[in-house]
């Protein structure tokens, strides 16, 4: 066994929300912090550049590259599932999406019986991570390390989505994360100056990484949290081939995500009993809930064949052109992302919030680099992926073997109740209806997805059952909560022990409408305020339109 040094905090996971918590931990000179991450540095010129993105999902240098286990709802597909591994976690490789959700959706956890987390609570945590373009408002905060630009608002097929969602009778908003989350507007991207990805590892890590009292090992896999009765003293971790233990004086901080968090409780001690004895664990506290009510969000593709597409700039030669653009001038079209239009929607009129996410762009999802007489580019595209924003589906996340080398045996249940397949099925055929609006209708060619074949209910059923997959936003397996099932507490503490604290996507009580990046930094934020025994800003004073019901 190697040394077993000695900090205030361990965090376990250098990812959205580990990178916030060193950061703000170490703000402290007198607090010793050390973060262990399983990946590598994240230096990659790959990892700056935003539409190198779809690649790195299946990068293995910065990926897990889990699977779930067949989906029985899906043709017991089993579904590929990128999460990253590598310095800044998942928000090295994800999508760049900057939205921080609907009110409702948080709200809805203050009403669960959560202080503290009500939207007006969590407002200020939001702007004081966030720098973002337009300075600081009642939405948002300016000072903060996370930088945010503003995406397309001047393109034809911008102008023209939001002219077919106003004539659907859809609200119009120039902010989702402002006063109106609902309808049709603009994305903004963690994207920052000259086009380089915002990861969380770049925007709160790297300014941090000079001080003395933090340390941050990589290549370094937590294998289980140590005990001294029900108090968490330390973590046991290989590194170089080698085992090694660091000791925490006040407490171990678990960031490893949705999937690896409830993996790594369980390895320790801290889960279902008889599921933890049948792997030859001796239980330290029995949780039953570790590692259940997973939830995801799900999508499948509505798209047409169109002239407006970004297929053009994919040419090769055009596509050196940006990348020389990109990386010495920080202009041109590769220093942002061809989202065309964001819109959230409610698929019947008496929803709280919107239900469906139409994510609505203008690359084809097959497209690629393309050059005459070379290879054909893939054809131009506009299409939408809808997206089921509050599933019922719950999954799990269980242990394949006590070897924290082992990936998690992981089952979604996609689609497992037939409200979500209905809704799910409304949102396609109101993405339809939308794509049949002038003036988009007119940039459109054929239906190349779902095609025009599929009409009936049945026909559409069985194309959502054999494309549908996941947009990659986990959560929920180390749920928060005011029921002694609960995983963690209102202050994130792991029940049933002391010295631990989950900190990360899979303490949310249920997936949120929106993307999961900024919700986790948000979470990360007021989690190191309540380490550091920092009171709480003030509730935000929102309109009465916003207000809690
Ligand atoms: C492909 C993809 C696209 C996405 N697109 C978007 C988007 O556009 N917008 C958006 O808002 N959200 C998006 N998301 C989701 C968002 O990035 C995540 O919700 C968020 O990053 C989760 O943060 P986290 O801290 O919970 O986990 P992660 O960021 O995944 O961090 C966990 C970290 O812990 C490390 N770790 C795990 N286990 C161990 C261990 N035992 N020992 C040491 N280290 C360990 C991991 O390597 C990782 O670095 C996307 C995600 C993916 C994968």
């Amino acid at each position: 066994m190697a040394t077993q040094d000695k900090y205030d905090f361990i965090i376990v996971g250098g990812g959205s929300a580990g990178c916030v918590l060193a950061n703000r931990l170490s703000e402290d000179p007198a607090t010793k912090v050390l973060l262990l991450e399983a990946g590598n540095p994240d230096r990659h010129l790959w990892l700056k550049l935003p539409l190198k993105f779809r690649d790195l999902m299946t990068d293995m240098r910065f990926n897990w590259g889990y699977e779930t286990e067949p989906e029985a709802a899906l043709d017991n597909r089993k579904l590929y599932i990128p999460r990253g591994k590598v310095l800044g976690g998942s928000s090295s490789i994800n999508g760049m999406l900057y939205c921080r959700c609907h009110p409702a959706d948080f709200d809805h956890w203050r009403q669960l019986g959560l202080a503290g987390w009500s939207y007006a609570d969590i407002l200020p945590y939001f702007k004081r991570s966030e720098a973002y373009p337009d300075g600081e408002s009642t939405y948002h905060g300016s000072e903060g390390p996370l930088k945010i630009s503003k995406g397309d608002r001047d393109t034809d097929a911008h102008k023209a989505y939001l002219a077919a969602g106003r004539a659907n009778g859809f609200p119009v908003t120039e902010d989702h994360n402002g006063v109106l989350q609902d309808g049709f507007g603009p994305a903004d991207y963690t994207i920052g100056a000259g086009g380089r990805r915002a990861s969380v590892s770049q925007m709160f890590l790297k300014p941090a990484l000079s001080r003395r009292n933090l340390k941050v090992l990589t290549g370094a896999l937590a294998s289980r949290v140590l005990f001294e009765d029900k108090h968490a003293i330390g973590v046991e971790y290989r590194h170089k081939g080698a085992v090694a233990q660091a000791m925490a004086g006040r407490e171990v901080l678990l960031s490893g995500g949705t999937y690896n968090s409830p993996q790594l409780l369980m390895l320790s001690g801290i889960g279902p009993a008889d599921h933890l004895k049948g792997h030859g664990i001796t239980p330290v506290h029995d949780a039953r809930d570790v590692g259940r009510h997973l939830q995801d969000h799900v999508h499948v593709g509505v798209g047409y064949e169109s002239k407006n597409s970004f297929d053009a700039e994919l040419r090769a030669d055009r596509l050196g052109i940006a990348a020389v653009n990109w990386l010495f001038f920080k202009r041109g079209p590769l220093t942002t992302l061809p989202v065309a239009c964001l819109a959230y929607i409610r698929t019947r009129p008496e929803l709280s919030a919107p239900d469906i996410e139409l994510l609505m762009n203008r690359v084809n999802p097959e497209a690629h680099v393309w050059f005459p007489g070379i290879r054909k580019p893939k054809g131009g595209y506009m299409g939408t992926r809808v997206v089921l924003l509050h599933p019922e589906s719950r999954g799990s996340v269980s242990l394949r073997s006590n070897n924290p080398a082992d990936k998690a045996v992981i089952r979604h249940n996609y689609l497992s109740t037939q409200k979500d397949l209905d809704t799910l099925r409304e949102g396609v055929k109101q993405a339809r209806q939308i794509y049949a609006t002038q003036p988009l209708a007119g940039m459109l060619g054929g239906e190349v997805w779902p095609g025009k074949n599929i009409q009936s209910d049945a026909e559409i059923d069985a194309y959502i059952r054999s494309t549908a997959s996941m947009i990659y936003h986990p959560t929920s397996t180390c749920r928060m909560g005011s029921d002694p099932d609960a995983v963690v507490d209102a202050e994130l503490r792991v029940n049933g022990v002391t010295g631990l604290r989950v900190i990360d996507a899979s303490v949310m009580p249920a997936v949120p409408g929106g993307h999961t990046n900024a919700p986790t930094i948000m979470i990360a934020e007021k989690a190191a305020d309540m380490i550091r025994g920092i009171k709480p800003p003030s509730p935000a004073e929102l309109p009465a339109s916003m207000a809690a019901e």
